[in-house]
């Protein structure tokens, strides 16, 4: 094996100092440089695949407006059992 410092990283595009060098519990040494390519083209990834969830929930809310309207209810029936409850305290 390459000496600690001056080496390259296993994919020969990183110089492996001592700053670059990452030492995972059980991967045992990592070159940060490839951690970091590896972070972006997972982030690129996991972006893609949070606009494709997005675009299906939009077209899922466009299917079913009626869920919308029982939410409307739903905080509409909230609304009037507050004051409901307040004449029923002031008559006692
Ligand atoms: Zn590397």
């Amino acid at each position: 094996m390459a000496s600690k410092s001056g080496g390259y990283c296993k994919n020969g595009i990183h110089k492996m100092t001592a700053s670059n060098t990452y030492e995972h519990p059980n991967k045992g040494r990592l070159c940060r440089g490839c951690l970091r390519d590896y972070q972006r083209e997972y982030m690129a990834e996991w972006r893609a695949a949070k606009k494709k969830a997005a675009a299906r929930a939009a077209k899922k809310a466009a299917k079913q407006p009626v869920a919308k309207k029982a939410a409307k209810k739903a905080v509409a029936k909230k609304a009037a059992k507050r004051p409901a409850k307040k004449t029923a305290r002031a008559r006692r």
